[in-house]
C-alpha cells in the first residue's frame, strides 16, 4: 500500500475527472515522485500498464495534479477533481499504446469515481483539455471511444454542419483566451485523434459542433 503526503483539504464538492498519463520512463519512477513532499506533485491514482490500481490519496481530500487549469468557466480544478495518472512513457520518453488490460482498469476505476460524485459527462476531461497551452497528456492514443461505451465521458462519431469552431470549442469547456492553434490541437487529441493538426479542418469543426450538441450546450 502506498500512500502520497501530497494533498490537502478540497474546498468544494468533485465533479470532474482528470485523466493524466505518467509520462516517465518506468511506473516506479512516477509513484516516487508522486509520493514525495519536495515534488509538491500528486494523483488520487495511479493506474499501470497491467491493470494494478494504486491509491495515493483519498477522494476527498484535494490531491495536485492539473496546477493551471481552466474547464467551463471554473479554474484551479484540483479544488473539484479527481486525477487518474495513467502509467505510459508519454511522449517526451517514447509515447505507445495502452494496453488492454491497463484500459479496463483505467474504466472500472473511472466508472466508480463518476457514480461516487456524480461527475457530468462533459467533465470527463484530458489534462490537455484543462491546460492546452501546457500538457498533451494522455494524449491522441488514449481510447476516449472506449472509455465512453463504458460509460465514462462524452464521445460521437458524428460530424454536424458548423458554422465555426471557436463557439462550439467555447461551449465544450476549453479555455479561449489560449492560443487557438493550442486548444484546437487539445481537443483533436481526445475527440478526433487521427487528424491533430491544430488546424481547424472541416471535419475538426464538425466534430466540435458534434460534441456541443451532444453535451447539450447547442
Ligand atoms: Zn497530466
Amino acid at each position: 500500500m502506498i500512500s502520497s503526503p501530497n494533498f490537502d483539504a478540497r474546498p468544494c464538492p468533485v465533479d470532474m475527472l482528470v485523466l493524466h498519463y505518467t509520462g516517465m520512463q518506468s511506473a516506479a519512477a512516477a509513484l516516487a515522485r508522486l509520493c514525495d513532499p519536495a515534488a509538491k506533485v500528486s494523483s488520487h491514482y495511479v493506474v499501470d500498464e497491467d491493470g494494478t490500481v494504486h491509491a495515493l490519496v483519498e477522494e476527498d481530500r484535494r490531491a495536485w495534479h492539473a496546477g493551471v487549469s481552466y474547464w467551463r468557466g471554473d479554474v484551479g480544478l484540483n479544488d473539484r477533481s479527481i486525477g487518474i495518472e495513467i502509467v505510459n512513457p508519454g511522449h517526451e520518453w517514447g509515447y505507445r499504446a495502452f494496453p488492454a488490460a491497463q484500459m479496463a482498469a483505467v474504466a472500472e476505476l473511472c466508472r466508480g469515481i463518476v457514480a461516487r460524485h456524480g461527475v457530468p459527462a462533459r467533465n470527463v476531461v484530458a489534462h490537455s483539455d484543462i491546460a492546452p497551452d501546457r500538457k498533451q497528456d494522455p494524449g491522441e492514443l488514449f481510447d476516449w471511444r472506449y472509455m465512453a461505451a463504458a460509460g465514462v465521458g462524452v464521445w460521437t462519431d458524428e460530424f454536424t454542419e458548423s458554422g465555426g469552431a471557436e463557439a462550439d470549442l467555447a461551449a465544450i469547456g476549453y479555455d479561449m483566451a489560449l492560443k487557438l492553434r493550442d486548444v484546437v490541437t487539445a481537443f483533436q487529441r481526445h475527440f478526433l485523434p487521427d487528424a491533430v493538426s491544430g488546424a481547424v479542418c472541416a471535419r475538426t469543426a464538425g466534430r466540435a459542433a458534434s460534441v456541443a450538441r451532444l453535451i447539450g450546450q447547442r
